[in-house]
């Protein structure tokens, strides 16, 4: 029987490599992201921290995005939340891996020895069938060699975020997670797909470094910016 050669997600040209997922053309004609702060992922200096970290920094350490919330990634996000696809999670996630190995690289990570995924409400989840978080973390956390744990239960629904104003939407977060593991002294990179406000990411982020986290830094695809 003859294999099907694995296509470019953007080209469909053959892959040399199947399980990357792009060609290494697409990949370099991905859209590039300005120079972002490495802390709260916003546009600035990628050397230092930006004057909004400076005067109130997010309750976590560093944020590694792949890409604004701009195509071809805010349609691949869109697929992974709707589709059952596992080359597409495959794909999103190595991306995501690339960036990651990059910022070790440059000493802005340190040493991961626990992924976690933001999760969804267990009412969600059932509907969706997965959590699309998850799906990128669990083969980010293989290929990091460390270990992924559904360590994190949503326990409120959280209800229409976006009708909210800014500071009800913290408050509508307050307590709505749950943490089911020790988590002390432990480096974690907390997964989620797209962060916007980085409300979810921070309150979860809190929540870790009070359980005593050594770090928390926050990988997503896309950032929107
Ligand atoms: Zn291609
Ligand atoms: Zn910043």
């Amino acid at each position: 029987m003859l294999a099907i050669p694995a296509l470019c997600w953007l080209c469909r040209l053959p892959l040399h490599l199947a399980h990357h997922g792009l060609c290494s053309s697409c990949l370099r004609q991905l859209p590039a992201l300005p120079s972002l702060c490495p802390c709260c992922g916003l546009p600035g200096s990628s050397a230092h921290l930006c004057g909004r970290c400076l005067r109130r920094p997010p309750p976590w350490q560093g944020l590694i995005c792949v890409s604004d919330y701009v195509p071809p990634l805010s349609h691949w996000v869109q697929q992974l939340k709707f589709s059952r696809v596992i080359a597409l999670r495959v794909m999103l996630a190595r991306l995501l891996l690339l960036k990651l190995l990059t910022k070790r690289r440059c000493a802005q990570l340190p040493r991961i020895d626990l992924v976690l995924s933001v999760p969804l409400h267990r009412r969600r989840a059932w509907q969706r069938g997965f959590n699309q978080a998850a799906l990128l973390a669990k083969p980010l956390a293989h290929w990091l060699g460390c270990e992924y744990r559904e360590g994190i239960k949503r326990i409120r629904h959280v209800a229409a975020q976006h009708r909210l104003s800014a500071r009800a939407r913290k408050n509508n977060l307050r307590g709505a997670f749950r943490l089911e593991m020790p988590v002390s002294g432990r480096h974690i990179l907390l997964i989620d797909d797209v962060v916007t406000t980085g409300n979810t990411v921070a309150e979860i982020s809190r929540m870790l470094l009070a359980q005593g986290a050594a770090s928390v830094h926050i990988g997503c695809l896309c950032r929107t910016l």
